[in-house]
């Protein structure tokens, strides 16, 4: 699986010389553009399993590299160094350090799933961002992204109550993220429900926002699904070598 684009060597290794010639012909400049061979000595032979250990990384092993994924991708249109097909490329042969260089950007996928609808091979592109974007977080090489953050907080909701209250899962992202709970957008989508939806629905929202119902009988529901996340949790984090000393 050859790496064609240039834009992804990293500039250290391209050697252009400005006065060459060689046998006569005359190669200055873009002509004589050398790539500088190097020694990689940190390969994670696991690296493609552990994406596929996560949720949206199982099916990784079916790219067959066409870039579909990327060519479709909304971030990619604005960021040419947010390059999902390049990315599997990495996870696929093992290259955790190139990966890493890179850390600070994955996790900007919106899960649009364009590529997802492009990929030829249901590779789920869009999948495999998220569970790298996780496993960044899980071997401690990023904090916490925004997303992260907002996807705990909507679970924890879901098993506390078995109910979603939007307003209430906004408050608490805002307060886990320190961000004011007064923002001028929210204000004005308060203002346009106000005005356009019904006046029962709102008082409806508003009191389910002070009052946090449940539904009914969740209490055994939550402790076969908090059951099930932490055998889920245990078993991703083997699959990492994470696994607490504490259950060795
Ligand atoms: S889901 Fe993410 S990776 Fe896929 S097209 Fe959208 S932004 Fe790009
Ligand atoms: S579109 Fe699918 S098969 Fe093609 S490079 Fe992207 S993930 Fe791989």
């Amino acid at each position: 699986m050859p790496i064609h684009e240039k834009s992804l060597i990293r500039p250290e290794n391209l050697h252009v010389h400005e006065e060459l010639e060689i046998d006569g012909v005359d190669v200055s400049g873009h002509w004589s553009t050398f790539i500088g061979s190097r020694v990689v000595t940190d390969y994670n032979e696991d690296l493609e399993e552990e994406i596929a250990a996560l949720p949206g990384g199982e099916h990784i092993h079916r790219c067959w590299q066409c870039g579909s994924c990327t060519n479709s991708c909304t971030v990619y249109a604005v960021n040419e160094d947010f390059n999902p097909r390049y990315w599997i490329y990495l996870i696929r042969i093992g290259m955790e350090e190139e990966l890493l260089r890179d850390g600070d950007i994955i996790w900007q996928c919106v899960s649009c799933n364009k590529c997802t609808y492009a990929c030829p091979r249901d590779v789920a592109p869009e999948g495999v961002m998220k569970a790298t974007a996780h496993w960044l977080e899980l071997k401690g090489h990023r904090p916490k992204s925004p997303s992260i953050l907002f996807d705990e907080v909507f679970s924890e909701q879901v098993f506390a109550t078995g109910k979603i209250e939007e307003g209430r899962i906004v408050r608490d992202f805002f307060r886990r993220t320190s961000q004011p709970l007064v923002q001028e957008w929210l204000v004005e989508m308060v203002r346009r429900m106000v005005r356009h939806l019904p006046l029962k629905q709102l008082m409806t929202m508003g009191w389910f926002t002070i009052l946090r119902p449940r539904t009914r009988g969740w209490g055994r529901a939550r402790a076969a699904i908090a059951e099930h996340v932490a055998e889920e949790e245990a078993r991703r984090r083997a699959a990492l070598g994470l696994v607490d000393k504490a259950t060795e």
